[in-house]
């Protein structure tokens, strides 16, 4: 031992054993950092305002293991990711057949704000699109819109373990412009489709995309869900185990706007991305996974989330129908890690 900074360092590896899999993290994330493809959405100036550099990937196991590199801690909007647990609320105050009377679970392969209702039915296709999501809204119960709003501030909370805000100006702009969303919530109230609560209704729905998050609460909300609605590390219970699956089979068929079926294709996850920048991707049973990078393709997806998604998803065989033996073994990659840093 023959200076200080061999000391340091002797000592840094005693206190904190890392497994394989922080150092898989740290190079994925070196990877695609500098991979500058997609642009941030400007449909409203305040999301403008991310940097496109912003870049954070979480991991949190199913037993509360959690994994961060990068901007993981940097607050965004949750935008459409909201709309699946949405779901889930509204599933737990009316049961499946009620909700499923309002809101179709059927993927259109249409852009996510199109003005289009099942001709038979006039239901909104599936709660991920605009229009099922405002309906799915519609049924969040409470004696008011500042209730409603505390209750899906609640729920969030019972995901991720901590208290939630709303982004303001990103709300009242989102309310200002929402010309369309407006449009397909009266189309729906034509058809009786909705209540006539609407405008307190579209106001929830401009609010539950207001909703301020991290990476690192969008992994934490994907492994609660992977733990059956338990958030691993506070134990507490999000959500009612029976609608877990409601909510990621969803997800697979209808999360990642009209790239879904290539998405499950590729990378066979159940995933929710938003136009804020974060995806959160659920490997049932097994871990979540958040990501934040506010660049988007074409489709509305993060470009750099996509790549990690589908890095993770071969290196550890993670695609839900993977029958061949992995290249790595996950379970032996995180093996050994003593630092919790939620
Ligand atoms: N707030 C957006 C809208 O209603 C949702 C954006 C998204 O898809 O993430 O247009």
């Amino acid at each position: 031992m023959s200076n200080i900074g061999d000391l340091q360092s002797l000592s840094s590896s005693i206190t904190a054993v890392t497994s394989p899999f922080r150092n898989y993290l740290n190079d994925v994330h070196k990877k695609y950092r500098s991979l500058n493809d997609g642009a941030v959405a400007d449909y409203i100036p305040e999301l403008a305002l991310a940097k496109p550099e912003w870049f954070g990937i979480c991991v949190v196991t199913a037993e509360g293991q959690v994994f961060e590199v990068g901007d993981c801690d940097q607050l965004f909007t949750i935008q459409s990711i909201s709309k699946a647990f949405v779901f889930g609320l509204a599933l737990e105050d009316h049961g499946r057949e009620y909700v499923n009377s309002k809101v179709s679970v059927e993927p259109t392969g249409e852009a996510f704000n199109s003005i289009v209702l099942d001709e038979a039915t006039n239901r909104p296709y599936n709660p991920m699109v605009n229009a099922g999501a405002i309906a799915t809204a519609d049924l969040i119960k409470g004696q008011n819109g500042t209730e409603r709003l505390k209750r899906l501030l609640e729920m969030f909370k019972r995901y991720t373990g901590r208290d939630h805000d709303i982004n303001v100006p990103v709300f009242l702009s989102e309310k200002a412009t929402g010309h369309r969303n407006r449009a397909m919530a009266y189309l729906m109230l034509n058809f009786g489709m909705v209540s006539e609560k609407l405008d307190e209704t579209l106001d929830l729905y401009f609010q539950q995309c207001s909703i301020l998050v991290n990476a690192k609460d969008l992994a934490m909300i994907a492994a609660t869900l992977a733990n059956g609605g338990i958030n691993p590390v506070t134990k507490e219970r999000a959500v009612d185990e029976r609608y877990v699956q409601d909510i990621i089979s969803v997800m697979l068929t209808c999360g990642m706007y009209d790239a879904s079926g290539e998405w499950a294709y590729r990378v066979g996850m159940p995933a929710k991305s938003g136009v804020g920048g974060g995806i959160l991707a659920v490997v049932p049973g097994k871990l979540g996974i958040g990501t934040f990078s506010p660049p988007l393709d074409q489709k509305g997806n993060s470009v750099r989330g996509i790549k990690v998604c589908e890095e993770l998803s071969r290196d550890f065989g993670l695609h839900l129908f993977s029958v061949a033996k992995p290249e790595r073994n996950l379970q032996e990659w995180i093996a050994g890690d003593s630092i919790n840093d939620w």
